[in-house]
C-alpha cells in the first residue's frame, strides 16, 4: 500500500471565490484599503428577530441532537414557505434540512447519480456544480448561454444536449454569476423537455427572494404535476436572510428522494445545528419586512453599479434581474496592454485590480466564461462608488497592444 490520496478528492479544484476573498482579507488585515466585490454574501447582519429566536433556543436548552434530516417544526415552516412563496405543496416527509445550500446540493447528487450519469450544466455556472457532480461519479455536460438570451440556455439547447445517459439538469434562477432570472414561458419549455426526455431538474433557487423590477421568481416545479414530480427544489436562508454563517439549506422533493437524502445525511453529518434550525423557523415565518428592506437596498446598488459599468469603455454588461451580481464581458480589455505588457488573461486582470487598485473581483474562468468578471454588489453604496472609480481608472489606463 502507498500513502497516496483519493483521486477524486485531489481532482477537486479549490473554490476560487473563497481563495480571492481570503487573499483580499489578508491584504485588509495588513491595513490595505481593499474594496471587495468578490464576496457572495450579504453585508447586512442577520435581522434581530432571527438572532433572538436563536438566543431563546439556547436559553431553552434546545441544544441537543435533532432528527438527522431536521426538526418537524422547521420542515413544517419550510412547507409553509413553499406553499405561500413558491406555490408548491410539499409535506414534511418531502423536506430535508441540511447544513447550507451547498450541502443540500451534495445530498441531491449523491442520492440520484450512478457512475457515468450525465448532468447538464448551463454555462456560466456557479463553480461548485461541476465539482459536486464529479465527486458523485457524474459527468458534467456543458451548454453555453448566449448573450442574446441574457446568458440563459434555451429548451432547444437542453434538448440537443440530452443522451440516454442524461440524469439531470441544473437550473439556477436567479442565477449566479449572471443575475439572470428565467421567465415562466422559458421554464415551461424547459419543463416540457425534462418530461419528454425523462430526467430530473435540480432547481437551485437560493436567490429566490432577490429579484428586481418586473421579473419575479417562478419555481419550475410549480408548473404542473409532471414537472413537480421530477424536480428537486433547493433553497436556503444564506442569501435572502443574511444568514450565510448559520448554515441552513433545504430541499423539497419526492418523499422517496427525501428519505434517501435523510439517510445519507444521518451517516455523514447528522442534524444541522439545532439553534440555527430554530432561527430559521423565525426567518421563514416571522416578520419579513427586514428582508424586503435588504432587497430594496440591493436594488439601489444594482442600478448604480449597472449604470456606471455600462458607461465604461471596453466593457460590455447586461442589466441583472436577480441575485447580487453584475456579470461583465472583459473580452476587449484582454486585447489591451497594461504598463507596456499585454494582459491576455482574466486572472491577470483580477490580479492587477487587487494588487494595484485594491479592488477584489471574481474572474469567471472557474464559472466557465474565461473573459468575464463577476462583481458582487453585496457591499455598501459608498464602497461600490470607490471601487468603481478605481475600476474606471484601470480601464482608462489601458493602451492598445
Ligand atoms: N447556490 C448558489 C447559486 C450559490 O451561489 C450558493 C452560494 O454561493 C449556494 C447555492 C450555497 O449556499 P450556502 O451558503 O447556503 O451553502
Amino acid at each position: 500500500m502507498s500513502l497516496s490520496l483519493s483521486k477524486k478528492a485531489t481532482a477537486v479544484k479549490p473554490s476560487s471565490t473563497l481563495e480571492i476573498t481570503a487573499k483580499a482579507n489578508t491584504m485588509k488585515a495588513e491595513g490595505i484599503d481593499i474594496i471587495s466585490f468578490g464576496v457572495g454574501e450579504p453585508d447586512f447582519t442577520t435581522p434581530d428577530n432571527i438572532n433572538e429566536a436563536a438566543i431563546r433556543a439556547i436559553h431553552d436548552g434546545f441544544t441537543r441532537y435533532t432528527p438527522a434530516s431536521g426538526t418537524l417544526e422547521l420542515k413544517k415552516a419550510v412547507c409553509e414557505k413553499f406553499r405561500t412563496f413558491n406555490q408548491l405543496t410539499y409535506q414534511p416527509n418531502q423536506i430535508v434540512i441540511s447544513n447550507g445550500g451547498k450541502h443540500a446540493l451534495t445530498n441531491i447528487f449523491e442520492a440520484i447519480l450512478n457512475p457515468g450519469d450525465e448532468v447538464i450544466i448551463p454555462v456560466p455556472y456557479w463553480l461548485t456544480y461541476p465539482e459536486i457532480v464529479k465527486l458523485n461519479d457524474g459527468i458534467p455536460v456543458y451548454i453555453y448561454g448566449e448573450k442574446e438570451n441574457g446568458y440563459k440556455v434555451t429548451a432547444q439547447q437542453i434538448s440537443a444536449a440530452t443522451t440516454d445517459k442524461t440524469k439531470a439538469l441544473v437550473l439556477n434562477s436567479p442565477n449566479n454569476p449572471t443575475g439572470a432570472v428565467y421567465p415562466e414561458e422559458e421554464l415551461q419549455a424547459i419543463a416540457e423537455v425534462a418530461i419528454a426526455k425523462d430526467f430530473y431538474v435540480v432547481a437551485d433557487e437560493m436567490y429566490e427572494h432577490l429579484t428586481y423590477g418586473e421579473q419575479k421568481h417562478i419555481s419550475i416545479a410549480s408548473l404542473g404535476l409532471d414537472i413537480y414530480q421530477r424536480t428537486i427544489t433547493c433553497s436556503g436562508v444564506s442569501k435572502s436572510y443574511a444568514m450565510t454563517g448559520w448554515r441552513i439549506g433545504y430541499t423539497g422533493s419526492s418523499a422517496r428522494i427525501a428519505k434517501l437524502m435523510g439517510s445519507l445525511q444521518s451517516h455523514q453529518t447528522s442534524n444541522p445545528n439545532s439553534i440555527a434550525q430554530k432561527a430559521t423557523v423565525e426567518a421563514l415565518l416571522g416578520n419579513q419586512s427586514t428582508i424586503e428592506a435588504m432587497r430594496v437596498e440591493f436594488d439601489k446598488r444594482r442600478k448604480y453599479m449597472y449604470q456606471r459599468v455600462s458607461q465604461f469603455p471596453l466593457l460590455d454588461v447586461l442589466e441583472p434581474e436577480g441575485a447580487f451580481y453584475v456579470f461583465i464581458d472583459f473580452t476587449n480589455v484582454l486585447k489591451m496592454s497594461y504598463q507596456g505588457q499585454p494582459i491576455h488573461t482574466i486572472n491577470r486582470v483580477a490580479q492587477i485590480l487587487l494588487e494595484d487598485y485594491h479592488v477584489a473581483v471574481v474572474p469567471c474562468d472557474d464559472f466557465g466564461f474565461d473573459q468575464f468578471i463577476r462583481l458582487s454588489y453585496a457591499t455598501s453604496l459608498a464602497a461600490i462608488e470607490t471601487g468603481l472609480d478605481r475600476l474606471e481608472q484601470f480601464i482608462t489606463s489601458l493602451k492598445e497592444k
